[in-house]
């Protein structure tokens, strides 16, 4: 039976994107679903476009390995492209004995992860770098940086677009069957009317909705079970945002939960504070922010920026990550996988894409790329 598409990406988020733009170099026939009016509505246009460096995960994960590839990649397709970006470099700070510790351990994590250009700083030379901010000692990563995500995924859609992919915006996929060795999706489109098309193959981007979308063909893994967990940003107003001019960190959370509400300086020349951890009770779209978290944000960040009053503050955005790592437990690693196992071949999942997924996200691409080119070789 010949289907009617070969490939359907779920999610016009940054890593549906860049695997279209990807897949699209050498396969025909790509369709991208996004039921939103435009691409990159959702984490993908809320979070602190960071490019990682990779010193933070487990040496053997792949949150490490495509941090790491797609760090080197995105500096590449941004020289290439005319993609705006600033190396601007991320500074750890620690401010007492305990944090300390821990900043040992994270120069030894990074350097299994072959992160090696780090390097340690003491107070003298933080105020060097930075003069209006406070630290016993830090680590600065040169290679971390910041990136227009905007840009970023407009270069993907260009590059795909230009390799004949196909997108339907305003079209949510309401359901998936599995009819022998291919699939029928069911989408409904911008007049509420539904259609439905077949496909070979099926890549669920969907981020905070990927875990449905997989149950949606018949996949029920506990593995999968997703938590939304809010990320809420103050920023810092003017003219107090031009005082600090790199991304600087605390010692992250326990658990690495988040990497602690830190400054993320931006394109722009703005200057926020955050993210904020806060896992919802059920999973919506809780975009509002709590004002009342203003006070817990000043007095994590104040240690470090001592020039900051809570007057500087002011609400910015929410993000929410798609977390696997359920309250209190462990870091738990991407999950991409080619579904063969469970019984449905040619049904690549990618669950649990919480940060670094916009800095890995060409290197994503090029993983599912060789799930797909395994998948047609067995
Ligand atoms: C607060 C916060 C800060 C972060 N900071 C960083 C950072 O500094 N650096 C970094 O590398 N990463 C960061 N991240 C992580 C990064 O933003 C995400 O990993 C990345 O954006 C995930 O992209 P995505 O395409 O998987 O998901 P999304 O951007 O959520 O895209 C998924 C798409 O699927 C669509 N979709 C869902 N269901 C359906 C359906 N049924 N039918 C059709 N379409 C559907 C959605 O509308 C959405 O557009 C951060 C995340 C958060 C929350």
């Amino acid at each position: 039976m010949t289907t009617d598409i070969n490939i359907t990406i779920i999610g016009a988020g940054v890593v549906g994107l860049a695997i279209a733009s990807k897949l699209s170099e050498t396969q025909n026939s790509i369709f991208v679903l996004e039921k939103n009016s435009k691409f990159g509505q959702e984490t993908s246009s809320r979070n602190s476009e960071v490019i990682h460096s990779g010193i933070y995960y487990p040496v053997d994960s792949l949150k490490t390995k495509l941090c790491v590839r797609g760090n080197h990649m995105l500096y590449d397709i941004c020289d290439k492209n005319d993609i705006p970006y600033k190396r601007c470099g991320k500074l750890i700070v620690a401010t007492d004995d305990q944090e300390l510790v821990e900043l040992q351990n994270i120069y030894k994590r990074a350097i299994s992860n072959r992160v090696n250009d780090l390097s340690f700083l003491n107070t003298k030379e933080i105020h060097e770098l930075e003069p209006n901010i406070y630290g016993k000692k830090a680590l600065f990563s040169p290679s971390t940086g910041i990136i227009d995500s905007h840009q970023l995924m407009k270069f993907f859609v260009a590059s795909s677009i230009n390799n004949n992919v196909d997108f339907a915006f305003n079209s949510k996929v309401s359901s998936i069957r599995k009819i022998n060795n291919y699939y029928q999706i069911e989408v409904i489109d911008h007049e509420g009317k539904p259609f439905l098309f077949t496909s070979k193959t099926i890549i669920n981007a969907a981020g905070l909705e990927a875990e449905k979308i997989s149950k949606m063909v018949g996949i029920n893994n506990n593995k999968y079970k997703t938590y939304f967990c809010k990320g809420e940003y103050f920023s810092i107003k003017p003219p107090k945002n031009k005082l600090v001019s790199r991304l600087v960190y605390p010692v992250p959370f326990k658990n690495l939960t988040g990497l602690g509400i830190h400054a993320t300086v931006d394109l722009g020349g703005g200057l926020k504070l955050g993210p904020n951890v806060e896992y919802l009770d059920k999973n919506i779209y809780d975009y509002k922010i709590n004002d009342s978290h203003k006070d817990d944000f000043f007095n994590s960040a104040k240690n470090i920026f001592p020039f900051l009053t809570l007057d500087d503050l002011q609400a910015e955005m929410v993000g929410i990550r798609p977390k696997i790592q359920k309250k209190g437990e462990a870091i738990q690693d991407f999950i991409i996988v080619e579904e063969k196992k469970s019984g449905f071949p040619n049904f690549i999942n990618l669950i649990g894409i919480e940060s670094p997924g916009l800095t890995a996200s060409p290197a994503i691409a090029e993983y599912v790329n060789k799930l797909i080119l395994n998948s047609l070789n067995n």
